[in-house]
C-alpha cells in the first residue's frame, strides 16, 4: 500500500525517514525541496503537491506547523481533498480541535476519513520511534493504521470524536509547560538564596517535586546552559494558546495557563520565536538578577 507523506520538518522528516526504512511505499512532499531530496535518497517518491500526493497514495499522513497551514493543506486548492485515491488521512500536528473538526467534516463529504493524531515526544522520539500518538476518529481506521503508528511510537486511542487528539495534546503540553515555568521560578529562586542547582533537582527527583521539568529538561537543556531541548518559544505558545482559546470557547478560565502564556510571551519578546523554550529560565534570571550557575556533569 502507498502512504504518503506531507511535511518533511523537525518531526516530519524523522518520522518519514522511519517509514521509508520500515520498507512502506512512501510518497513525499513539502515546500522545502532539501527535505524531499533527503527522503528521495532513502527510495521516497516526489509529489508535486498535496493533492498529488492524495492522488498517489491511499494513506496520507500530514506534519505541518500551524492550523492554518494545516486546514490549507488538507482542504485548499491543489489540497488533499482533491487527491483521486486518498482513503484515510491523519493529522500529526498540533492543530488544535476546531481545525481537526472543520476538517473531518468537510473530508467526510469526499468520503475521506480523518483521525487526529498529534505527537509528544520531540523530534528525538520521532527519530527513534518512541513517540506518544494521540489518535481519535474511527475506530476501524485506526485499526487500519496501526501498523503504520508502531513505527513511530505508542499510539493512544482517545475516542471516535474529531478533535479529541488534539485535545488531549493541548492539556499535555499545558502540563508540561507550567511544569518547567514552575520550575524555572523555583530553580531561580532556589540559587539566589544559596542552594546549588544539582543539589535542587536531586531533592525535586526524590521528592514530590519531580516533574517532566526537573527530570529532563533542566538537567538536559538549562544546568548545562545549552538550550537546546528542541522545542521552540512559538510552538510552546502556539500551544497554549490554542488551549487557553479553547477553554475559553468552552467557559473555563484557566488562571494558571494565562500566567505561564505569558512568561512564553516574555520569553519570545526576549529571544525571539526560535529561542528553545527552555530560555524562560533567563527571563527569570534577569529579574532575579543572579544567573543559574553552569553545570556540565549531572
Ligand atoms: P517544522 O516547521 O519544522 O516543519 C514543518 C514542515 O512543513 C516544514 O518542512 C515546511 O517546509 C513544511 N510546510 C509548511 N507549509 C507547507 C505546505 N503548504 N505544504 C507542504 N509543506 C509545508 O515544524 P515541526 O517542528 O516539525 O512541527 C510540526 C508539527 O508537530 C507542529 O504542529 C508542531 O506543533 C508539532 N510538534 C512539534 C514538536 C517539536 O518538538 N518540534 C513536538 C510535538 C509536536
Amino acid at each position: 500500500m502507498n502512504i504518503g507523506f506531507i511535511g518533511l520538518g523537525t518531526m516530519g522528516e524523522p518520522m518519514a525517514t522511519r517509514l521509508v526504512q520500515a520498507g512502506l511505499t512512501l510518497t513525499v512532499f513539502d515546500l522545502n525541496s532539501d527535505a524531499v531530496n533527503r527522503l528521495a535518497a532513502l527510495g521516497a517518491h516526489r509529489a508535486e503537491s498535496a493533492a498529488d500526493v492524495a492522488s498517489k497514495a491511499e494513506i496520507v499522513f500530514v506534519s505541518l506547523p500551524t492550523p492554518e497551514i494545516v486546514q490549507k493543506v488538507a482542504l485548499g486548492e491543489k489540497g488533499v481533498i482533491e487527491g483521486s485515491k486518498v482513503r484515510i488521512y491523519i493529522d500529526l500536528s498540533t492543530t488544535g480541535p476546531r481545525v481537526a473538526k472543520l476538517v473531518a467534516s468537510q473530508l467526510a463529504e469526499q468520503k475521506i476519513v480523518a483521525l487526529d493524531c498529534p505527537v509528544s515526544g520531540g523530534a528525538a522520539g520521532a527519530a527513534k520511534g518512541t513517540l506518544a500518538l494521540m489518535v481519535s476518529g474511527p475506530s476501524t481506521a485506526f485499526d487500519e493504521i496501526a501498523h503504520s503508528l508502531r513505527i513511530l511510537g505508542k499510539a493512544i486511542y482517545c475516542g471516535e470524536g474529531a478533535g479529541l487528539g488534539q485535545t488531549m495534546k493541548l492539556v499535555n503540553n499545558l502540563v508540561s509547560v507550567t511544569a518547567l515555568a514552575v520550575s524555572s521560578e523555583a530553580l531561580v529562586m532556589g540559587v539566589k538564596a544559596g542552594l546549588a542547582p544539582k543539589v535542587m533537582l536531586d531533592v525535586f527527583n526524590a521528592g514530590s517535586g519531580r516533574n517532566s521539568a526537573t527530570v529532563d529538561k533542566l538537567p538536559r537543556a538549562v544546568l548545562p546552559r545549552t538550550f537546546d531541548f528542541g522545542f521552540s518559544t512559538a510552538l510552546s505558545l502556539k500551544d497554549t494558546r490554542l488551549c487557553l482559546d479553547e477553554a475559553e470557547a468552552m467557559g473555563i478560565p484557566m488562571p494558571v495557563g494565562s500566567a505561564v502564556r505569558q512568561m512564553l510571551n516574555m520569553t519570545r519578546a526576549a529571544y525571539g520565536d526560535s529561542a528553545d523554550f527552555t530560555r524562560m529560565v533567563c527571563v527569570l534570571e534577569q529579574w532575579a538578577g543572579i544567573e543559574v550557575p553552569l553545570v556540565s556533569e549531572i
